[in-house]
């Protein structure tokens, strides 16, 4: 892994006005956590002289970026944080973290006997085994796995299908469709050619390493993101993603805390409503909308599509949607951050912060909550019990995907 240093220039910015500590989730629920301010740049001068001024309290930031998104001096106050955690930092549980954070190979292994993982999974004795032993918390239920993985439906019954079309965008799945959701890949794919282009999957894709990099696994996070950039580059033309975490990693983490030259691609990681709202916007692509369609919904802006500035792109697109009815939840950090919430000693942190989140989602009355990011997904089904979708699966079933695609072949 290559070396990441701060800049002095970073931290000098700092204008000590305390913005980021109030706006840091974490801060807010955890007397131990000292915050970005202190954790950022003041620590930082100190770690500049001596790393042993680390302290392991980092490990409860979240990486929401929240900190980062106020800050009016521009301080890169989560990467600051990150960098630090990668370089010093020490799992308190190296076996559960790195079962926790290897989202490939726990995939590929779960997958094929989904009929018998998941009940064994959801078991009261499974949790607390898992919860005594290797520290997972017994009040999480794992995501269900699939026993068909995206990539092998998409092989079997839609890349034929995909030859038709003159014009391609390239997907970057990501684990939670391949292993978990296929679903979600299914909806992607149906969009795309209702829009008039075909799907084609990467050479190579692996996880993009968030998981890794907050658990502390950086020199195979770093692997694998150059499996990732070298496929993205063979690709040619933009590769779309239906997952803020992984779109936020691939364009900014590969970079500002692995530090890997990624600005040749950056700017062709996208997440698939932005590339369609752009689309849309310049008439490159129309949409028809089935009558009959009807929602009621709240939209939860993740902290990653909020530090991309890229929450607008998918309200806009549900907005479009005429029988939508749809409350724009004021932006929260859902406190699950990946992997951290799974972990027995967080979930009660993880708990706290979701309160507020939890408490608007109630009142907003919505029966569907909609979102960019998987593990958002997680926590909102799990704290309120309704459904959450991502804005792609809505979109999918709310075309009439006849009319858009006879709209978009007169394009
Ligand atoms: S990234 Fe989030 S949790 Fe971490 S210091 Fe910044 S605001 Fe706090
Ligand atoms: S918000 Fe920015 S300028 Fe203000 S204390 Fe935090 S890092 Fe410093």
């Amino acid at each position: 892994m290559q070396e990441i240093n701060i800049s002095p220039a970073n931290l000098e910015k700092c204008l000590k006005c305390d913005l980021c500590t109030q706006i840091c989730p974490m801060y807010s629920v955890n007397p131990d956590y000292p915050g970005p301010k202190a954790a950022g740049p003041d620590g930082e001068r100190y770690r500049l002289k001596d790393p042993k001024f680390f302290d392991n309290a980092l490990k409860y930031c979240l990486n929401c970026k929240r900190c980062e998104v106020i800050c009016p001096s521009g301080v890169k106050v989560g990467d600051i944080i990150a960098v630090n955690r990668l370089k010093y930092g020490r799992p308190s549980r190296p076996l559960r973290d790195r079962m926790l954070a290897s989202t490939d190979l726990v995939g590929s292994l779960a997958s094929p006997f989904a009929p018998i993982v998941n009940p064994i999974l959801g078991l009261g004795i499974t949790k607390s085994v898992l919860d005594s032993t290797v520290g997972i918390s017994k009040e999480r239920t794992f995501p269900k796995y699939s026993s068909s993985k995206f990539v092998t439906w998409f092989r079997r019954h839609a890349a034929r299908e995909q030859e038709k079309f003159a014009r391609k965008v390239h997907y970057f799945h990501g684990c939670y469709v391949n292993y978990n959701y296929p679903q979600l890949g299914k909806d992607f794919v149906r969009l795309m050619n209702a829009c008039g282009y075909g799907v084609e999957l990467l050479d190579k894709e692996k996880c993009c390493g968030v998981a890794l990099i907050a658990n502390g696994f950086g020199k195979q996070a770093s692997k694998q993101a150059a499996v990732n950039l070298a496929s993205i580059r063979k690709a040619g033309g933009e590769v779309l993603t239906t997952s803020s975490t992984c779109t936020f990693t691939m364009r900014d983490e590969y970079d500002h805390v692995l530090g890997l030259e990624n600005a040749d691609v950056r700017d062709r990681i996208l997440l698939a409503t932005k590339w369609l709202y752009d689309k849309l916007e310049a008439g490159e692509i129309r949409l028809a909308f089935r009558e009959d369609f009807k929602m009621r919904a709240a939209y939860h802006t993740a902290c990653h599509m909020q530090k991309m500035g890229w929450q607008q792109y998918s309200i806009r697109l549900l907005q479009m949607i005429p029988g939508m009815e749809l409350t724009v939840l004021d932006q929260h950090c859902c406190g699950i951050s990946g992997t951290f919430g799974f972990k027995k000693e967080n979930y009660g942190y993880s708990k706290q912060i979701s309160s507020e989140l939890v408490d608007d989602i109630h009142k907003s009355g919505a029966g569907v909550v909609i979102t960019d990011c998987e593990t958002c997904k997680w926590q909102i089904e799990g704290f309120t019990g309704l459904e959450v979708l991502n804005p792609v699966s809505v979109l999918a079933q709310a075309i009439d995907y006849e009319k858009t695609l006879k709209l978009n072949n007169e394009n």
